[in-house]
């Protein structure tokens, strides 16, 4: 049997047919659950999914909404341009079609929206015959065909394009493309599992013991280190939060005044807010790892002997305990304050 028949059969008596997403084949839902399912886990997804559709149930619920409430319902699961670009192309989407297409061509002129997201809608809601290549197809194809160099290579991931389009059977496209899918979180994921996997006989990585190498991983690169100092800014009002910038790291979420680096907390808070004497005190900071550098977030933490009416509302505003959960927070922030005594 073929590679594309053998992962069909497979799909239909072993696959996943019960993902909230699946429920029915709307454009507009497979989207949401395809860009979530970007660099996370499907365990992850499914209560963050669900809580949007609630809140959101069509592309016109979605295009109209406050920014601020679809980064709230996003926060947590990170990487915040995606949900900047989601509401961009649900805008989009309303001004030209009306309503969310499924076509690829339209798919892919949408922001947020790359070649193997649009061929995954286009298959599941307009019956396409496409191929997909998201992380987890690349690292079944890199296996079960023996394929060297880091996937993110521009020769590899051509030669993983080609093979994807040549694979592609004639019919059953829907369980060929949600069956590479639950391959690669299942049988095949990081750590292969081959006992459970369809593919065994014709697998190179399973029969040259190579799975634990296979994909090629990044090249390794040190990542730089920065270090940011946060200013916990607390009143009878709350906690002072600050709008961070429309794009760039945690575009558009509400986070926390920052210091320079490596200026004096206590000097930097008494020039710049009216404390109660004696209040700043240094507490131990946090790590978080971004693509492209680690931060070190150092917090200062202190009372103001009355609260500051905000400079702008728009870009800041005083947050209880309470209100954290409806704010679009970054991960760490949310995580920081919600440990601190109210
Ligand atoms: S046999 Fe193992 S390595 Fe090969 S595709 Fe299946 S799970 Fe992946």
């Amino acid at each position: 049997m073929s590679f594309a028949n053998t992962l069909i059969t497979w799909q239909r008596q072993h696959g996943r047919h019960h993902l909230p997403w699946q429920e029915n084949r709307d454009a507009y839902r497979v989207w949401v659950s395809e860009i979530m399912l970007q660099q996370t886990q499907v365990s992850t997804v499914i209560p963050y999914y669900r809580r949007f559709m609630a809140r959101f149930p069509d592309v016109g619920a979605l295009a109209c909404a406050p920014p601020d409430e679809v980064l709230a319902l996003w926060s947590g699961l990170g990487y915040y341009a995606r949900a900047r670009n989601l509401q961009r192309a649900a805008q989009l989407a309303m001004a030209r079609h009306g309503a969310f297409p499924a076509a690829f061509g339209q798919l892919l002129a949408l922001p947020g929206i790359g070649r193997s997201t649009a061929a995954a809608i286009s298959v599941f809601c307009n019956g396409e015959r496409r191929a997909i290549l998201d992380g987890n197809v690349r690292r079944v194809l890199c296996r079960h065909f023996g394929i060297d160099g880091w996937p993110g290579e521009k020769p590899v991931e051509n030669r993983l394009w080609a093979l994807a389009e040549s694979l592609l059977p004639e019919t059953g496209l829907d369980s060929y493309t949600q069956g590479l899918m639950d391959l690669g979180a299942g049988p095949c994921a990081r750590r292969a599992d081959c006992a459970r996997c369809p593919l065994t006989a014709t697998c190179h990585a399973r029969q040259q013991g190579s799975t634990a190498t296979l994909p090629t991983p990044r090249p390794r690169t040190r990542l730089p280190e920065r270090t940011t100092g946060f200013l916990v800014l607390r009143s009878t009002h709350g906690t002072l939060l600050e709008k961070r910038p429309p794009s760039g790291i945690w575009g558009g979420l509400w986070s926390l005044p920052e210091l320079p680096p490596g200026c004096d907390p206590a000097r930097a808070c008494a020039d710049g807010y009216p404390l109660v004497a004696g209040s700043v005190h240094v507490l131990p900071g946090f790590r978080h790892t971004f693509t492209h550098f680690r931060l070190h977030g150092e917090v200062i933490v202190a009372e103001l002997a009355a609260p500051l009416p905000p400079a702008d509302p728009d870009l800041q505003r005083w947050a209880r305990h309470d209100d954290l959960c409806h704010l679009g927070l970054p991960a760490p922030i949310r995580t920081l304050l919600e440990s601190l005594p109210c």
